[in-house]
């Protein structure tokens, strides 16, 4: 429009007409860009008279310049049109924008003063052009060139603006991949951790299971704790640690130690009392773990009841940080198990030696039973005849038990068994096999001895029985005798078959002969 209106446009082009076109055509649309600002600005809260006049605006410049230019209205005829429209539409976008000039933006409020600048030039060359005013040159190209200055200089400097949020979101965004790369190498390397803790621990199952099968294979508990002593470190490195055996006395002495020096760790006894210990138990909490751990390995038997046969110390593992919670956990449960399993397959050892015990036990006297001591005569009397060797077998009876069970009762003469029993657990060889036959009776197996060796022997038993006084109740109810028959194979038996009925017939005769004596069976 400034330039149309200038007189450099002809040394563009010599074409008046042309430029006074081209001024006429931007002049109506200076209303019609004021008109799609404010429409912008506005947003929603803009009245729908505003987009009216785009519409309006855009109409009439193509109009007038088109009916102008087939000739069918002269171009100045149009111009009356338009201000009476633009008058009313500078009145329009005044009542829009005005009461909301407070909250615009900086810039907005820019663009609205250069706006109104404009709009002021234009009402003042309508005023002129209709002869309101003095005849003057009104400079409203002016006016629309500080209007487009506004609009440049303002986008320049939101452009400005933009680079800058765009260069502080750059930052952010990098700052952010940083952190999210931090967090995933962290994520890696706990995997990594997490993926080592696992192969350990898959180690030490495979380690345990190898423990509790060797366990299983052992006939009793002290055969068990050897191979068990020996795999603790295996089973428990790399944590330091040692294991605490109850002794015969009671007290809970140090056995084994692994990894590090324990002596300043660990004491060489605990004592009697393990109630001044506290146990690790599950669910554990990593952070409030102790730095020593404690586990008690309890063993179950009919005889003692469940009791803690050894306790295990161990220190606080020293994890890597990226696993140490959950790696803690994990170690504590398996460690836990661990003492758990070892503890049940103890016990299962425990109650089978027991049951086994107690199948061949007399439990009133501890000697064997009959059970056993028929299972061992079969034994007996095949390395008897493959080697050769001499069997004999005593069988002996408390005379007149029934007298003093009579007398004194039956828990005395419960008291008068278990002395017999004790007094015979003294007078015979570890080889010889004493055993409880039924009731009063007894016997023993005395493999490799001779008749005269057996002879002696049950005399001494004799002997001894009789000088034994039976004690009850811190009462002497005097002592007892004992009648009994030996039979040797070979010597007085070449029957093993026979063995018994001749041990048995010579126990008769020593009853019917007055009793308190001792009788070898005769050929
Ligand atoms: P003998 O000299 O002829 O052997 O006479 P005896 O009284 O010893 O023999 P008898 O067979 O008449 O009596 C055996 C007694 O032993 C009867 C029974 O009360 C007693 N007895 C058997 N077993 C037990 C036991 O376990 N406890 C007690 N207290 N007594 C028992
Ligand atoms: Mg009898
Ligand atoms: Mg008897």
């Amino acid at each position: 429009m400034l330039l149309a209106e200038s007189q450099a446009s002809l040394l563009i082009a010599y074409k008046p007409l042309l430029w006074d076109y081209l001024a006429a055509g931007s002049y109506y649309l200076i209303p019609m860009a004021l008109a799609l600002l404010l429409r912008q600005w506005l947003g929603a809260a803009r009245p729908v008279l505003i987009s009216w006049l785009v519409w309006i605006h855009l109409g009439l410049a193509v109009s007038a310049l088109a009916l102008a230019l087939v000739g069918a209205v002269d171009l100045s005829s149009t111009f009356p049109v338009f201000d009476v429209l633009l008058l009313v539409s500078l009145v329009v976008m005044a009542g829009a924008v005005l009461p909301r000039f407070r909250v615009l933006f900086g810039e907005q409020q820019v663009l609205v003063v250069a706006c109104g600048g404009l709009a002021v030039l234009l009402i003042v060359d309508m005023a002129v052009a209709h002869g309101f005013l003095p005849w003057g040159r009104v400079p409203v190209s002016w006016g629309a060139l500080g209007f487009s200055l506004a609009v440049v200089s303002i986008s320049v400097w939101h452009y400005g603006k933009t680079q800058k949020e765009l260069q502080q979101l750059n930052v952010r965004l990098e700052q952010k991949v940083r952190e999210r790369t931090a967090r995933a190498e962290s994520l890696a390397e706990r995997e990594v951790a997490r993926a080592r803790l696992l192969a350990l621990e898959s180690k030490k199952s495979q380690k345990l299971a190898d423990v509790i099968a060797a366990l299983q294979d052992c006939a009793g508990i002290e055969e068990a704790f050897e191979p068990l002593l020996r795999a603790m470190p295996e089973l428990y490195l790399p944590m330091t640690g040692c294991f605490y055996r109850r002794g015969i006395d009671g007290q809970y002495d140090r056995v084994v130690h692994w990894g590090g020096t324990p002596e300043d760790v660990f004491p060489a006894s605990l004592g009697a009392n393990l109630s001044v210990l506290t146990e690790t138990v599950l669910p554990v909490r990593s952070y409030d773990l102790p730095a020593q751990m404690c586990f008690f390995l309890r063993i179950e038997s009919a005889r003692s009841g469940n009791r803690p046969e050894g306790v295990l110390m161990l220190e606080r593992p020293d994890l890597p940080p990226v696993v140490k919670d959950y790696g803690i956990a994990r170690v504590i449960s398996w460690v836990y198990q661990s003492v758990e399993k070892i503890g049940i397959t103890l016990s299962g050892l425990a109650l089978r030696a027991e049951l086994q015990r107690f199948s061949y036990e007399d439990s009133l006297t501890g000697l064997k039973n009959r059970r056993y001591f028929d299972e061992l005569f079969r034994h007996e009397r095949e390395v008897s005849a493959r080697s050769d060797r001499p069997l004999c077998l005593l069988i002996f009876d408390i005379d007149h038990f029934k007298l003093f069970n009579d007398c004194h009762g039956h828990e005395a003469g419960d008291q008068a068994l278990r002395m017999v029993g004790d007094v015979l657990a003294t007078c015979f060889r570890g080889s010889d096999t004493v055993c409880r036959y039924g009731g009063e009776e007894f016997s023993v197996l005395m493999p490799g001895a001779s008749l005269d060796e057996a002879r002696q022997r049950a005399e001494q038993l004799r002997a001894a029985i009789s000088a034994e006084p039976v004690e009850h109740r811190g009462e002497n109810l005097g002592s007892l005798t004992i009648s009994a028959g030996i039979a040797c194979w070979r010597e007085n038996c070449p029957e093993f078959d026979e063995l018994f009925r001749a041990a048995d017939q010579a126990l008769y005769q020593a009853k019917e002969t007055g009793r308190n004596r001792v009788v070898a069976a005769s050929l």
